[in-house]
C-alpha cells in the first residue's frame, strides 16, 4: 500500500483530498512510459502537434472555473488570482501551439557546402513544480516542452498536486497521446530526487527554493542533464521622489502581498527616496488598511492565507528575536493589516519601516506578506542597495524621468524589471533570474531553446 498525501484547504484547515504518494518504482514506470511515447510524439507532424496543443488549451478554457476553484481550495489564493492564472495556462498553451512550426533552424554561410541547424527535442523532461503557482508554473514548462516534441513528467509539490493531476486528464481528453504528459505525486527527496538521477530523463526544469535548486544542479551533474532553475528572489521596488507617488503606493500591496507574498517576484524590499519616504509610508499604510484579507472564494478578496501552518511559522520567524541585526532583537512592524479569526493559516500584511538593509528580514526570501521599506538618498545608492542581494529575479523602478528609468533598468542586475509597474510575467516575454535566482529562461520564444538541442549538419557540395 502506498502512503497518502493529505491535501488541506489552507483557508479552512479541512481535508479536501487524499492522494497516493508515488515512490521510486512508480517514478521509474512513469519515465519508462514517457520514453516510450517520446519517439512518436516527436514525429507528430508540426501542424498536428499544434492542433493537439490548441485542443488542450481549449479543454483548459472549458474547465477554467473548475480548475480555478480547485487551485483556490488547495493553495488558498484568492479566486480572482486563480482565474487569472488558469487563463494564463490556456494562453501559454495557445502561444506554444502557435510556436510549434515557427522555431526555425538556420542555414549558415560556410566554405565547401551547405550548413544547417536543427532544433531537436531532448526526450523526457522532468518538471519539478512548487506549491505557490502550481498550475501556472506547470504550464510554463509543459507548453514549450510539448511544442518542441518532448514528453513531460510533472512532479507537483505534494501539498498542492490537484490542478496538475486534472491538467494531465485534460491533455488526454484533448487527444494528446498516453505517456506524453504524466503527473507523479510524491515528495521531493523521493520522486524529485529520482527524476533528477534517472538516466532516461534528459532535462530537469525546476522551480523552487535556491537551496533545493543547488542540490538539483549538483545531482544532475552526475548524468550531465540539462537543467533550468527558477529560484528565489528578494526583489526591490525603487521609488524616486519624481515618481507618481499615489500610483506607486496604490500598486505596492499588489507588488508584495499578492498570493500572500508567496511569490518569487514579490517586491519585498521597497527602496524610497528620502524626501518622499514619510509621504509614501503613510500612503502605503492606507493602502494596506484597505487590502482585503479573507475568504479566498470571495471575488472581492485581495489576499488569502499562507499555504501551511509550517510555512506560517517560518514567515513569523522572520520577525522574531535574532532577525534584526545588529543587536539581534525582534523586528517591530510599523503597520499590520487585519486577518479573519477562526481556522486558516492567516498572516497579516506587514510593513516594516524604516528597515535596515542589513537585517535578515530585509535580505532573505521570506515568502510571506512582509515588506521592508528602506530609505535612500540618490540614484547611486539606489542601485547599490537594489543590487546588494545574492538574488536577481525581478524588480520595479518608479520614476517620472525616462532617462533615469533606462539608466536604472540597465544598472539593476535582475532578469526581469518593470518601470512604473509591478508586472513580472507575460506569456510572450522571457522570464528568469540572474545570480542565485537561477538560470535559463521560461516563457516567450526564448523558452523553446531550453527544451531543444541544436544539431548542426554540413552537406558537402564538392563535385
Ligand atoms: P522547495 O524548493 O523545497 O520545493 C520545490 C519543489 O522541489 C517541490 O516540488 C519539492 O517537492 C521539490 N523538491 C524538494 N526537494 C527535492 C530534491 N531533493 N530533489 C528534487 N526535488 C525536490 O521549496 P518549498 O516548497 O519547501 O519552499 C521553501 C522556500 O523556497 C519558500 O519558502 C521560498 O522561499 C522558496 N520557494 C521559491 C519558489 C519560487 O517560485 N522561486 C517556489 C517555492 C518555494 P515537495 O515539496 O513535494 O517535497
Amino acid at each position: 500500500m502506498s502512503d497518502l498525501a493529505t491535501i488541506v484547504n489552507p483557508a479552512t484547515e479541512s481535508i479536501i483530498a487524499e492522494v497516493p504518494l508515488a515512490g521510486v518504482a512508480e517514478t521509474d514506470s512513469a519515465v519508462a512510459r514517457s520514453l516510450e511515447a517520446a519517439g512518436a510524439w516527436a514525429a507528430v507532424a508540426p501542424a498536428d502537434r499544434a492542433r493537439l496543443m490548441r485542443r488542450f488549451a481549449t479543454q483548459v478554457e472549458e474547465h477554467g472555473e473548475e480548475l480555478a476553484q480547485l487551485e483556490t481550495s488547495n493553495v488558498g489564493k484568492p479566486i480572482s488570482e486563480s482565474r487569472d492564472e488558469v487563463g494564463m495556462v490556456a494562453e501559454v498553451l495557445h502561444f506554444y501551439a502557435g510556436a510549434v512550426d515557427k522555431h526555425r533552424g538556420a542555414t549558415v554561410p560556410v566554405n565547401g557546402g551547405v550548413d544547417m541547424t536543427f532544433h531537436e527535442p531532448l526526450g523526457v523532461v522532468a518538471a519539478i513544480i512548487p506549491w505557490n503557482f502550481p498550475i501556472a508554473i506547470a504550464s510554463w514548462k509543459i507548453g514549450p516542452a510539448l511544442a518542441t516534441g518532448n514528453t513531460v513528467v510533472v512532479k507537483p509539490s505534494e501539498i498542492t498536486p490537484l490542478t496538475a493531476l486534472r491538467l494531465a486528464e485534460l491533455a488526454l481528453a484533448a487527444g494528446i497521446p498516453e505517456g506524453v504528459l504524466q503527473v507523479v505525486v510524491g515528495t521531493g527527496p523521493v520522486v524529485g530526487a529520482r527524476l533528477v538521477d534517472h538516466p532516461d530523463v534528459a532535462k530537469v526544469a525546476f522551480t523552487g527554493s535556491t537551496d533545493v535548486g543547488r542540490q538539483v544542479m549538483a545531482r544532475a551533474a552526475r548524468t550531465l542533464k540539462r537543467v533550468t532553475l527558477e529560484l528565489g528572489g528578494k526583489s526591490a521596488s525603487v521609488i524616486f521622489a519624481d515618481a507618481d507617488l499615489e500610483q506607486a503606493a496604490a500598486a505596492s500591496p499588489g507588488g508584495v502581498f499578492a498570493n500572500a507574498g508567496q511569490d518569487c517576484c514579490a517586491r519585498s524590499r521597497v527602496l524610497v527616496q528620502r524626501p518622499v519616504f514619510d509621504r509614501y509610508l503613510s500612503l502605503l499604510v492606507d493602502a494596506v488598511a484597505s487590502w482585503n484579507v479573507g475568504d479566498p472564494t470571495d471575488p472581492a478578496t485581495d489576499m488569502g492565507p499562507l499555504v501551511t501552518e509550517a510555512h506560517r511559522a517560518r514567515v513569523r520567524s522572520f520577525l522574531e528575536e535574532g532577525m534584526g541585526e545588529p543587536g539581534g532583537g525582534a523586528v517591530k512592524p510599523f503597520a499590520e493589516g487585519s486577518v479573519p479569526g477562526g481556522p486558516g493559516f492567516w498572516f497579516p500584511p506587514t510593513v516594516v519601516a524604516p528597515a535596515d538593509p542589513g537585517w535578515r528580514m530585509a535580505r532573505e526570501e521570506i515568502f510571506g506578506p512582509v515588506v521592508a521599506v528602506i530609505p535612500f538618498d540618490d540614484e547611486d545608492e539606489a542601485v547599490r542597495l537594489a543590487n546588494d542581494s545574492p538574488y536577481g529575479l525581478s524588480g520595479s523602478i518608479w520614476t517620472g524621468n525616462g532617462a533615469r528609468a533606462l539608466r536604472m533598468a540597465r544598472a539593476v542586475r535582475s532578469g526581469n524589471l518593470s518601470v512604473n509597474s509591478h508586472s513580472s510575467v507575460r506569456v510572450q516575454t522571457s522570464f528568469g533570474g540572474m545570480k542565485q535566482s537561477g538560470f535559463g529562461r521560461e516563457l516567450g520564444l526564448e523558452a523553446l531553446d531550453t527544451y531543444t538541442e541544436v544539431k548542426n549538419v554540413f552537406v558537402s557540395t564538392d563535385r
